[in-house]
């Protein structure tokens, strides 16, 4: 309660950290921390999974570390698994926000504190922190992004022909990615700047379940036969995410997309992944938003650390994620749009990929 009060009172953190190790329990030395990840179908998550197990070895905590290939009762069984060997927190990336409520609860019942790590837990009031990136900011860049590529910034008044795609419906996030892009396109569809000429503007229709780059390939498939007929391009296509840019590169190159005399339109991306900023290097995919998983991985361990010391770990939010119980107090980072002219300087020069790696 005193590290509370002298938070409130605007006290610097470093004397509210002083604080808590003062009062720090014996019992946290080498305590077992629970950590859970959605999938390594995806880069990211090795990288986030890597990084927070490495850093919480480091001070000494033991990680018992799980993925769950995008299933919701394999993460339920996981956390569940967890609880009863006795850990003493858990960092959670849901596969399905709202699905993980009981466990939760178990978890309360055993005073477990929760962190959710880069996605929102939703609907249990069983979620003590939140670290994640900006992710309202994530959509403005994608669409800043997307706008800099069709070269609206540069006063070109189109009509652009551009598609959009939303992230999985059951993930927080990808409403607030959704949101975000929106506040920035949703003005230029309104001065007939961009076209959706599919007609396909309600997020419900354009979300991709779980993120799966398969239907995200199916779905520009679909609009490219149904919408894209007698001699209409695509010039621009909002993706949330950079394996679904995958998908959708891939399917605009089956549409004969992506030579000299037809290059691919504008596409978006998130994550950085390897792949993907090879194909912004190779000219195909557009740009990605680099978030460094490293810097998360270290705010969550120091969440984590605080916690279990019987601190108040460092927030930076306290409005906006509302989970629909109760508003998280959350750390928020800050996402960096990458594409073709600054990957040197953020993704070579930041360590996060090698320029071999990149070849
Ligand atoms: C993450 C993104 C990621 C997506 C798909 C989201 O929750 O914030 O970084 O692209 O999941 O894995």
């Amino acid at each position: 309660a005193l590290a509370a009060t002298m938070t409130a009172c605007g006290s610097s953190q470093k004397t509210v950290d002083a604080q808590s190790s003062a009062s720090a329990g014996a019992g946290s030395a080498g305590a077992l921390i629970g950590v859970t990840m959605p999938t390594k179908s995806s880069e990211r998550w090795i990288h986030d999974g890597d990084n927070v197990k490495q850093q919480l070895e480091q001070l000494g905590y033991k990680v018992d570390l799980q993925y769950a290939e995008n299933d919701i009762p394999t993460q339920a069984n996981q956390i569940e698994n967890q609880i009863t060997k006795g850990a003493k927190l858990l960092i959670v990336a849901s596969i399905d926000g709202t699905a993980i409520t009981s466990q939760l609860q178990q978890a309360a019942d055993n005073k477990i504190p929760v962190i959710a790590y880069d996605r929102l837990i939703r609907n249990s009031p069983n979620v003590d922190y939140y670290a994640t990136f900006d992710n309202f900011k994530v959509g403005v860049q994608q669409a800043t992004s997307l706008l800099k590529g069709l070269g609206v910034e540069d006063g070109k008044k189109g009509p652009f022909n551009v598609e959009l795609f939303g992230g999985s419906p059951d993930d927080n996030n990808a409403t607030f990615f959704w949101n975000g892009a929106m506040s920035v396109l949703q003005p230029k569809i309104d001065d007939g700047t961009l076209k959706i000429k599919s007609g396909q503007t309600d997020f419900k229709v354009a979300a991709i379940l779980r993120w799966d780059p398969a239907t995200a390939q199916k779905r520009m498939e679909d609009i490219l036969t149904k919408t894209y007929t007698s001699g209409a391009k695509v010039d621009g296509v909002l993706s949330p995410y950079d394996g679904l840019s995958i998908g959708i590169l891939s399917a605009l190159k089956s549409s004969g997309y992506g030579t000299s005399g037809q290059p691919y339109p504008v596409v978006t991306g998130q994550d950085a992944e390897l792949a993907s900023v090879k194909s912004i290097i190779a000219g195909e995919q557009y740009s990605t938003i680099f978030k460094d998983t490293r810097k998360l991985a270290e705010q969550t361990v120091k969440m984590a650390d605080a916690v279990l010391k019987g601190g108040t770990p460092e927030v930076n939010n306290t409005k906006d994620y509302d989970n629909g119980n109760k508003v998280v107090p959350s750390y928020l980072l800050d996402p960096v749009i990458v594409d073709k002219s600054n990957y040197k300087e953020v993704i070579i020069g930041g360590n996060y990929y090698t320029e071999d790696q990149l070849k």
